[in-house]
């Protein structure tokens, strides 16, 4: 059975038992601080088991993208070493959202594991939660007694709470789980050691398959457990090592999942995958990598150097990393490599396909910017070779970590360059830099957060704000956030006309206004469903009936700035091409920004007719037409744009100027009529990644004040030039007559220059074989000292050379010696201008026949020439 059969016959025996079966949710988690990316097939659906939300449908499957790289599950360390984990993986589920219970699922597991997939029975095991003290729970006997009539009792186990209480993060949804194992051993290997010692013991061939989750719990930031409203089944069962089990491969990478990428790493390295174990990791590396950063791209996360971003771009650099070290990959390569897997997982996933030249050159940008980087770390560890060697042979562990900290280079590879180079490295000194980086920014981001105090349960909260700027509002819940520096509250209403920060949009400020008091609203965020108002205080009547208002004339400029947003983005359609999707924005009251994919700089007259297109829309008046609750395929119907990133089942808001024109999914708020924008501006176009453009612009009076502050600064020129007619031309000719003047002036100083060179010629002193000058004297710049020193060098032999010079208020030395006074009299300029430098209160150094210094105390200049015959004299003596 291939894997897209074994994907399929899940969906369909799912379907059969009444499943509604979805497509996966994106991986990239927009609105929930907890969670940067998907990390297991319940993630999507949390809001359906903590209540907030009811779910579409009582039972759903799906196969769900996900990533383990980051926070409580993180497997990126074991990827590549071993068989059977991955970065990205997909897990197929099947849900009941309080509807059937442990009974149906544990049969209807088992009827698809040995029916449908005829995996043999004596070769599986199961385990059962044997309960914690700690969090007072008993031993799932219900789940024994349902398994006891399927299986044999010696093949059922008692597990801990690590490994049968699933537990999605911290805080959360949680409850007690029943795995299954199987053993993919020989006979031979299994008559050794019985299966059931090796189950939850990290063997190979002994792997977990599949999980089912009763969850009934909701795990609080104290630590204790609060039942649920209701229960429901959670279970997730990893696709790739389904296939291996009934594939009877030995490893996930021998499946048709991974093999047509294998087989395409080996090709283009020229190696065969299975006979040496450095280049398989490196080829099972890169073959998993992949599918973690191309689906991660596709799905809205761009590699970064902050938060998720950074997460998608160590991925990223960790395969290049093993290519480049153990395949000789020395260019760009990963980039071809996601065109393989698009068009093997397309026909699931077909926004692979559908984003593909893009995907392809985020990523080799990003590879051509990291082999740099890698050639940069490699060059310094050259050029402190030397420093090793005296250094007994060993690259300390402040260098190894500036290496890893700003080269990338993990200790694993320095340690490698540094065998070839005859070399050790401190790994001590290495993990306590990278100890106390960890505290830094432990320090740095360390929150405290309360658990909620609700003063009202299953209120969800009634957004009110695309119609009103005010609302009579409760609070129905709030808690306390604690930082290093602020402590601020988490508010939530029960009817709010306040927008909470999404979609590229700010949040809302104002005020809640009640009988007694009146708390500043400081911001707006969202957490999955909620809106959080922040305040600086908590009201002191905290029950109290409020007026929440939200700052309309901000708001107001905000709407203005988020419409110019929508016409913008339908423009540079026009004028660019459909190629153009939207990769970013950021709406406030002050400006709109707006990233979008396209491969070139926008021209300035394509920037004026983008402008042009939309001052149009704006004077023709265009009502805004919006509809709340669109299902998604009447919205795609409309031909809305920005389709990705939408969650299933869900109700969109579709907003639309003319559906000729824009029609956008969007939550934000929006002008009622174009004509309010009132005016359009853009103020910049620049890059922002590869193949991302921004354009920056502002609206209304933001935009009438830039013009006019323009056109300020340009009467302010005109004042200062003296003319009212042709400016442009009157700068180019004052411009054109400062560059004859500079030429001039420099042809002057050349000349001077030249007869101080004749004047200290003259100067020089006979001492010991010796022609030595030393003078303060008077040049316009560090070029003229310099090109002075080269000048005297040129006609004076056995030259020792000071000059003093104050430049630009600062002072400066520069010491010349000729080549043979170097080796013969021991003499050395870098030794000479540092000692020379301490007169002035600074420091330099250059070669041993040439040297500068710069200082702080001009006051001392006077005395270097008599100091330098000093030292000169007592060095000639020796
Ligand atoms: P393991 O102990 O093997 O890491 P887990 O306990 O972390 O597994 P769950 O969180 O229960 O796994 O996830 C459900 C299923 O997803 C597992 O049974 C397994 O088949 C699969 N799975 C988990 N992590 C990975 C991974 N990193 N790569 C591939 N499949 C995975
Ligand atoms: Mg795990």
């Amino acid at each position: 059975m291939n894997s897209a059969e074994i994907r399929q016959k899940f969906f369909d025996f799912f379907a059969s038992k009444q499943h509604q079966v979805v497509p996966s949710a994106p991986l990239v988690v927009k609105d929930d601080p907890t969670l940067m990316f998907i990390n297991s097939g319940m993630a999507p659906f949390k809001d359906y088991f903590l209540g907030n939300k009811p779910a579409p449908y009582k039972r759903i499957a799906d196969t769900q993208k996900c990533l383990r790289v980051s926070g409580k599950h993180n497997d990126l360390e074991e990827v590549g070493y071993d068989t059977y984990h991955h970065t990205m993986f997909e897990m197929l589920g099947n849900w009941s959202f309080g509807d059937y219970f442990k009974k149906e699922a544990l049969h209807w597991a088992w009827e698809l594991l040995t029916e449908v997939y005829q995996l043999p029975k004596d070769r599986l095991y199961v385990s059962v939660f044997q309960g914690d003290e700690k969090d007072n729970l008993e031993k799932d006997q219900e789940a024994y007694d349902i398994w006891k009539t399927m299986i044999s009792e010696d093949r059922i186990l008692f597990g801990s709470k690590k490994d049968n209480f699933w537990e999605m993060g911290d805080t959360g949804p949680c409850g007690p789980c029943s795995e299954i194992h199987i053993d993919l051993r020989t006979e031979e290997e299994i008559a050794q050691v019985p299966g059931k010692e090796l189950v939850n013991n990290d063997h190979p061939q002994v792997v977990e398959i599949w999980n089912n989750v009763f969850m009934e719990f909701n795990r609080l930031a104290d630590g204790s457990l609060v039942k649920l409203p209701a229960q429901h089944v959670d279970t997730g069962m990893g696709f790739e090592r389904l296939c291996m089990a009934i594939q009877k491969k030995r490893s996930n990478y021998d499946t048709d999942v991974f093999q047509p990428m294998i087989q395409f790493i080996a090709g283009e390295a020229g190696v065969k995958y299975g006979e040496n174990e450095k280049t398989d990791i490196a080829i099972r590396v890169m073959a998993d990598h992949i599918r973690a950063i191309a689906f991660a791209i596709t799905d809205g996360q761009l590699p970064s150097n902050n938060k998720a971003g950074y997460v998608i771009r160590r991925i990223l650099r960790r395969s290049v990393r093993y290519g480049f070290t153990f395949l000789d990959f020395k260019k760009p390569f990963l980039y071809k490599l996601a065109e393989v897997l698009s068009d093997q997982m397309a026909h699931v996933f077909p926004e692979l396909k559908q984003q593909l030249s893009f995907v392809q050159r985020v990523i080799e940008e990003e590879e051509n910017a990291f082999l740099r980087t890698l050639d940069n770390g490699l060059k310094r560890l050259d050029t402190l070779e030397e420093r090793f060697k005296e250094n007994n042979n060993t690259i300390d562990g402040k260098t190894a970590f500036e290496l890893y900290d700003t080269f990338g280079f993990p200790l694993d590879l320095t340690a490698l360059i540094a065998r070839e180079k005859g070399l050790r490295v401190d790994e001590a000194g290495f993990g306590v830099e990278m100890e106390q980086q960890k505290n830094r920014s432990r320090n740095a981001s360390a929150t405290e957060q309360s658990d909620w105090v609700v003063l009202q349960p299953d209120v969800s909260t009634d957004f009110v704000g695309y119609d009103r700027d005010e609302a009579e509002s409760y609070v129905v819940r709030y808690r306390q956030v604690k930082t290093k520096n602020k402590s601020e509250y988490h508010l939530v209403l029960d009817q709010t006309p306040f927008y909470a920060e999404s979609g590229g949009q700010i949040g809302d400020t104002g005020y809640l206004i009640s009988d007694s008091e009146q708390i500043e609203v400081l911001d707006t965020k969202k957490e999955n469903d909620l809106i959080l108002h922040i305040t600086s205080k908590l009201p002191q009547n905290i029950e109290a009936a409020f007026k929440s208002q939200v700052n309309a004339e901000r708001r107001n400029f905000i709407r203005k700035n988020h419409s110019a947003t929508h016409l913008l983005h339908a423009a540079l359609r026009k004028v660019l091409g459909v190629h153009v999707q939207q990769r970013g924005s950021l709406v406030s009251e002050k400006l709109l920004r707006f990233d979008f994919s396209h491969f070139a700089k926008v021209e300035e007259a394509q920037l004026r007719e983008i402008e042009h297109i939309v001052n149009e829309r704006i004077r023709q008046s265009i009502p805004l037409e919006e509809q709340r609750n669109a299902p998604i395929a009447e919205a795609k119907g409309m031909g809305a744009m920005a389709l990705f990133g939408e969650k299933y089942g869900e109700f969109v808001r579709v907003i639309s100027f003319d559906r000729e024109h824009s029609v956008e999914l969007c939550g934000g708020t929006h002008v009622y009529n174009t004509g309010q924008i009132g005016y359009f501006k853009i103020i910049s176009e620049s890059s922002v990644a590869a193949g991302v453009r921004r354009i920056e612009a502002v609206t209304a009076t933001v935009a009438e004040d830039y013009v006019q502050q323009q056109l300020n600064e340009l009467n302010a020129v005109r004042e200062v030039v003296g003319t009212q007619s042709n400016l442009s031309g009157a700068v180019q000719k004052l411009h054109e007559d400062f560059k004859v003047l500079q030429k001039q002036l420099e042809q002057f100083e050349l000349k001077q220059l030249g007869t101080l060179k004749e004047s200290l010629v003259q100067q020089a002193q006979q001492l010991d074989g010796v022609n030595f000058v030393a003078e303060q004297v008077e040049v316009s710049n560090a070029d003229h000292l310099k090109k002075l020193a080269f000048d005297m060098r040129q006609v004076v032999d056995n030259l020792v050379l000071v000059l003093a010079a104050e430049i630009d208020g600062k002072p400066q030395i520069a010491v010349m010696l000729s080549d043979n006074l170097v080796s013969e009299k021991n003499l050395n300029a870098s030794q000479l201008v540092r000692e020379l430098a301490k007169e002035i209160k600074g420091g330099g150094g250059g070669q041993p026949f040439y040297a500068t210094a710069g200082g702080k105390d001009a006051a001392g200049l006077p005395v270097v020439p008599a100091k330098a015959l000093e030292l000169v004299k007592n060095s000639l003596k020796q």
